[in-house]
């Protein structure tokens, strides 16, 4: 079967024409700009396939109840001209296929779940790291979703008693995406990311709340596997510090499978997304 993907983010949409073994054939990367803008250039690539069916993953938030009247809109976004705009609608009515939609991290977890890491087990947690903080969760194939998607960047972690930043996010201020996302480190570091590398403690300190967050999601959601991806991820030093400070939260009371198999970096590396849209597609023509 011919599929779409959507990947949308902040910054860029990444749209992919593939089959739901996660096979691409066609992609293209284009500018968040305005939807007048956007949309129209991402409707021309599809047209210019055969596709059955797209799998849509975008930045929130988002309306994902269907039987809202706002289903497929993107809500309160700090990303004025895409405010109360009616993503799914936008497409599905320009290309007249079945089209699913879910958030960006949540396809995340559906491409790692079925052609990814977490391919051999029954669950998963996708996190992402980057601009933002988010996470999506797949329980016997299900996404876990309810009267919204989860909102698992915007939670309350313990502060370092030594980090007097006062955090970004717009909302909370001192959430965790506030203290732990890439603009998070360059606010407080006065750097981007990845010009911090041999800087130890900006990682110390970077794990210390990635790894309070990431304790406290196993401990609700129980997964069988864990992921961490997104920018800030790339940093290589990040994932064995995020290890070691979960396990030593957890103690030996919570007991997880071996942790440098149980907390990994995505399999599908950057394509996570993307084919995770294909996969959803698929579901979407199936159902
Ligand atoms: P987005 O969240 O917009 O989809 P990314 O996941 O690429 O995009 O995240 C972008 C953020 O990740 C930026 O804040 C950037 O500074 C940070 N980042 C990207 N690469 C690295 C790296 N190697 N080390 C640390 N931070 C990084
Ligand atoms: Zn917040």
């Amino acid at each position: 079967m011919v599929l779409g993907s959507i990947e949308a983010g902040g910054t860029k949409i990444v749209c992919a024409v593939g089959n739901e073994q996660g096979e691409i054939y066609d992609s293209i990367n284009i500018p968040t700009e305005t939807p007048e803008i956007t949309i129209p250039k991402i409707i021309d690539f599809f047209q210019q396939h055969d596709i059955q069916a797209v799998g849509i993953g975008s930045f929130g938030p988002i309306d994902i109840k269907k039987n809202s009247k706002t289903f497929g809109y993107i809500l309160q976004t700090p990303k004025l001209a895409w405010r109360n705009y009616p993503f799914l609608d936008a497409i599905r009515d320009a290309l007249n296929v079945p089209c699913a939609f879910t958030t960006d991290v949540n396809i995340a977890a559906i491409g790692e779940y079925t052609h990814g890491a977490a391919k051999d087990v029954n669950s998963c947690l996708y996190i992402t790291v980057g601009t933002g903080v988010g996470a999506g969760a797949i329980i016997h194939g299900k996404l876990l979703e309810g009267i919204s998607h989860p909102e698992m960047g915007h939670i309350t972690v313990k502060r370092h008693p030594k980090d007097s930043f006062e955090g970004s996010c717009p909302i909370h201020q001192d959430c965790l995406e506030g203290l732990a996302a890439g603009p998070a480190i360059e606010t407080r570091w006065g750097k981007k990311g990845i010009e911090l590398s041999d800087r130890e403690e900006v990682w110390e300190l970077e794990a210390y709340y990635l790894a309070q967050a990431i304790a406290q999601y196993i401990m609700i959601l129980v997964p069988e596997k864990v992921i961490l991806g997104g920018g800030v991820a790339n940093q290589a030093s990040l994932i064995g510090k995020v290890r070691e400070k979960v396990h030593d939260h957890l103690k030996d009371y919570f007991v997880t499978p071996e942790i440098n198999e149980y907390i990994v970096t995505p399999e599908l590396k950057n394509n996570a997304g993307i084919v995770g849209g294909l996969v959803f597609a698929d579901r979407m023509v199936r159902k």
